[in-house]
């Protein structure tokens, strides 16, 4: 037998077993050493019968003095029931349908079991269903998959035992002595066949090392790949972007003035930038971002801006209008808007003149239509996490020829994550806030309170504050599709829906102007509307969580988050930062669908922290990194041995990856690795 031979090689390997295993990826002899064991028992050492105690596994040694068999008058189950002794005492064990083992147990015989003293008081204490131990050591247990039992899986891999040293390491052997990783047919042996439980946490270690590194080598080899890639050299004479820096209105952060620095020196540089903003809400990443078309437009390049919604382009559009210098035209380009801003007016646009631009905004409308840039230098993508992985990949190669890269995103992530999936990035981080920005006072407020919370919301509607309203849903469900119960007693999703909360808001509301703002609306609806709340014309805006990137209301200052246990710590900090744009106090009212204590201590950390980057670690320990925006799409798979927060481990792996890369059973194990922890 070999590596490569199929599962079938082996005996008692029959055409249905194949496929269960198929099922989960393992298709040769060497997949299926990476089917790892659910646990395992440590049946080393007999203990007396004496020292048995309830509850804990053990392995003990005797032998049987009584036999004997019934049924159970319940269940009508067979079961064996025998006494088992040793010089120190007696323990009584019990076995269901005995058909199997009645062979072994028999008056005078000599067994060995592991088990787990089982009872509900000291006279009635059993072993149920131990397990024959042949020889003392310690033992893998298998998931059971597909009907498999765990000891039918370990039959196959004591038949598999001998191959194991034949496995390749991709880790060179000098890298791994000097990392103390096992060698990697070391720790598949000791995951299967451990001597003892240190030798598992070793190959646990072993094993955690590759989990990160094939995770990571993807991003790591396309960096490398850019690296060799050429972009235009952007060098402008004079300090064209310094001079725009102080014809703001503000003056920029010290965070904000390094993410400039490190952008203008990659634009000076002929590799293409691959650089990303992380920013937390109203961080300021549109000025960094304009800086970049200052720069480009000082040598007449050009750059498309990419924004996830028609909202956020069009809002771009009009920023970028106020903050640019007049020489520059602008194009905004979506599916429905095609305009271009030129010497101080708006003008109807086509693809022809829209490609003439200095700077074009817009969403993958862009992507997908005629517009064909002249001299385009540049990229910028705009809440990069709400792109997928392959439409990133495809937006690289979106000007046919490499250009400079610029992402941002306002999902702040733990750096150790941030590391892991976006590898192939450069990070600038903004982490503090424009001067003069009062931290959102937040709020968890019971049903109790709802009346005193919404004589506050009215009070500073009266002093013309806006105020959001967030809804976990659109639509209630429909009359015919909910059920009795629902209707009568108003799930959350039937009252907290943004359309029957938006007409009960209304009511409780009358002298108000109320709009309502939802993903299902047509974009000129949409438009309109947020162009009303924008103006001052609207005092509350009831929506769904179209509103949580990038929006920009300074005068919104009161944001309330219906249903929000619904909602993970980074999405509600999201939604948080619409407010607080201003130098005035801002508010942010977290109300809970239940008075429910464990939820609510989670929305509580809201009260305690407007730092985002302490929230995305807290829902990465709490919640796991699903929770995090964005990397739901990202296609991490769960991981079983490493910790995406291992900030060491992953610093290491990135520092040694380009010595290990070009191992011979690289490619092969990192496809294996997708195979079996993503299966599509
Ligand atoms: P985000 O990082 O969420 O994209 P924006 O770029 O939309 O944030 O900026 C939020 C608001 O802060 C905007 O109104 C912007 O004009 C303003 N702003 C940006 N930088 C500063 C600064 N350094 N000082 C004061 N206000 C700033
Ligand atoms: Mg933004």
């Amino acid at each position: 037998m070999r590596l490569q031979d199929p599962l079938a090689a082996l005996k008692g390997m029959g055409p249905k077993t194949t496929a269960v295993f198929a099922k989960h990826g393992i298709v040769t002899l060497e997949d299926l050493l990476y089917f790892f064991p659910r646990g395992w028992v440590d049946a080393r050492t007999i203990t007396p019968l004496r020292d048995f105690r309830p509850g804990q596994g053990a392995l003990i040694s005797g032998q049987i003095v009584t036999v004997r068999e019934g049924m159970s008058q319940r269940t009508r189950i067979p079961y064996l029931r025998a006494l088992i002794a040793d010089v120190t005492g007696t323990v009584e064990a019990l076995w269901f349908h005995p058909r199997f083992i009645r062979e072994k147990v028999k008056v005078g015989a000599s067994v060995q079991l592991y088990g787990t003293l089982q009872g509900w008081n000291p006279t009635n204490r059993a072993l149920i269903s131990p397990k024959f131990i042949d020889s003392p050591g310690m033992y893998a247990l298998y998931s059971e998959i597909g009907g498999l039992t765990s000891a039918r899986v370990r039959h196959f891999f004591l038949q598999v035992r001998s191959l194991m040293r034949d496995v390749e390491d991709y880790v060179p052997s000098n890298i791994a002595l000097e990392e103390s990783l096992l060698p990697l047919a070391q720790a598949l042996e000791y995951m299967h066949f451990p001597p003892s439980p240190e030798a598992i946490q070793q190959a646990k270690q072993r094993l955690a090392f590759d989990e990160l590194f094939f995770l990571m080598a993807p991003a790591i080899l396309a960096r490398r790949e850019r690296e060799r890639e050429r972009a235009e050299v952007l060098t402008p004479t004079g300090s064209p972007v310094a001079t725009w820096i102080h014809s703001l209105p503000f003056t920029l952060t010290d965070d904000q003035v390094a993410a400039i620095e490190a952008i203008l020196h990659d634009l000076g540089q002929p590799t293409p930038m691959q650089r990303l903003v992380q920013g937390d809400v109203g961080s300021g990443k549109t000025a960094v971002g304009l800086a970049a078309v200052v720069e480009a437009a000082a040598v007449g390049k050009q750059v498309a801006w990419l924004a996830p919604t028609e909202l956020l382009a069009r809002q771009h559009f009009m920023t970028a209008q106020n903050f640019l210098p007049n020489t520059i035209t602008i194009g905004l380009w979506t599916r429905t808007s095609h305009e271009l801003w030129k010497g101080g007016g708006v003008e109807q646009a086509t693809a022809a003149s829209v490609g003439q631009a200095d700077l074009v905004i817009g969403t993958h409308a862009l992507l997908t239509e005629k517009v064909h840039f002249q001299s385009l230098a540049l990229l910028i993508i705009d809440e990069q996490h709400r792109f997928g992985v392959k439409q990133r990949a495809q937006l690289r190669l979106f000007a046919g020829k490499p250009i400079h890269l610029l992402s941002m995103t306002a999902t702040p992530i733990p750096r150790s994550l941030a590391l892991v999936l976006y590898g192939e990035l450069s990070l600038s981080t903004i982490r503090q806030k424009p001067l003069g920005r009062k931290p959102v006072t937040t709020r968890v407020v019971t049903e109790e309170n709802r009346a005193k919370a919404y004589a506050f919301l009215d009070a500073h509607m009266s002093y013309k504050q806006q105020i959001y309203v967030v809804c976990p849903t659109i639509e209630p469900a429909k009359k015919e599709e909910a059920n009795i119960l629902n209707q009568l007693f108003e799930t959350v999703e039937e009252k907290k829906a943004v359309t029957t909360w938006y007409e009960s808001l209304k009511k409780h509301f009358p002298t108000r102007r109320i709009g309502m703002l939802h993903g299902k609306m047509k974009a000129s609806e949409k438009e309109a509307i947020m162009n009303q709340f924008r103006e001052g014309k609207l005092d509350m805006l009831v929506a769904t969580t179209v509103i949580e990137v990038g929006v920009d209301v300074p005068n919104a200052t009161v944001m309330v988050i219906e249903a929000a246990e619904r909602f993970g710590l980074a999405q509600l900090h999201q939604l948080r930062g619409r407010v607080g744009r201003s130098d005035r106090q801002s508010f942010c009212f977290l109300f809970p669908s239940a008075s429910e204590q464990q939820e609510n201590a989670r929305l509580r950390v809201m009260e305690e922290t407007n730092d985002g980057f302490v929230l995305a670690e807290k829902d990465l320990e709490l919640r796991g990194p699903g929770e995090l925006t964005g990397i739901t799409q990202s296609g991490v798979p769960a991981l079983r041995y490493a910790s995406l927060q291992d900030v060491a481990l992953i610093e290491r792996i990135r520092a040694l990856s380009p010595a290990i890369m070009h191992s011979t059973p690289y490619e092969h194990m990192s496809e294996r690795f997708w195979r079996m922890y993503h299966p599509e």
